[in-house]
Formats: structure tokens, sequence, C-alpha cells
């Protein structure tokens, strides 16, 4: 990896860290508890609840993601970044600028069904 390419990286990681804190802030203010609202008919209830289970997933997806992305940006200077963890070849430049935080080239990535 030359070094403008991880400079590149560095500020694809940067944005996408920033892009992702937005996320999960404006996903947090939507996972305020339910009010017990009495103008709501069981359905609008259960909707709600329903739509309250997928922030909750996303929140988790979008938590996950930006903890994976800091651990990439930590470690761009290692030797390991950047290197397949399974069979040690360069993970194609394109690919770590689509997902910085990859630790599998696509080959194996496939092979091991991630
Ligand atoms: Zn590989």
């Amino acid at each position: 990896m030359t070094q403008q390419e991880k400079e590149e990286l560095q500020h694809i990681i940067q944005t996408e860290i920033a892009a992702l804190t937005d996320e999960i802030a404006t996903i947090q203010t939507s996972l305020r508890p339910i009010k017990k609202d009495c103008s709501l008919d069981s359905i609008d209830h259960k909707m709600l609840k329903q739509d309250q289970n997928i922030n909750i997933q996303r929140y988790e997806v979008a938590k996950q993601r930006l903890n994976r992305l800091k651990a990439a940006y930590l470690n761009i200077d290692n030797k390991e970044y950047g290197v397949c963890q399974e069979c040690e070849e360069d993970i194609n430049i394109e690919r770590l600028k689509l997902i910085p935080e990859s630790k599998y080239c696509v080959s194996c990535m496939n092979e091991l069904g991630l």
C-alpha cells in the first residue's frame, strides 16, 4: 500500500466514522421508550414496537461497524492492516476503499462464508 493510498483510506475511515456517529445519534433519539398513549389502539402500538425493534437492530449494526472502523483507523499503520487474515495476501485497495475494516480478501470471505 502506498502512502497516498493509506492517506486516502484514513480520510475515508474518518468520513465513515463521522457519518456513523451522526446516524447513531439520530437512532438514539428515536429509541426513547414508547409512552403509553391512550389514543393509540393496540395495532398502532404494535407497529410502533416493530419500528422500535428495527431501530434497535440498526443501532447495534451501526455501533459494531463504528467499533470496527475505529479499530481499522488505529491499525492502519500496522503491517497487518490491509492483509488478508486467512491467506495473507494484500486485500484489493478498491475493496478497502469500500470497506476499510476488511480483514479478509474477497475470495477468502466467500470461502469462509462471511
Ligand atoms: Zn484471503
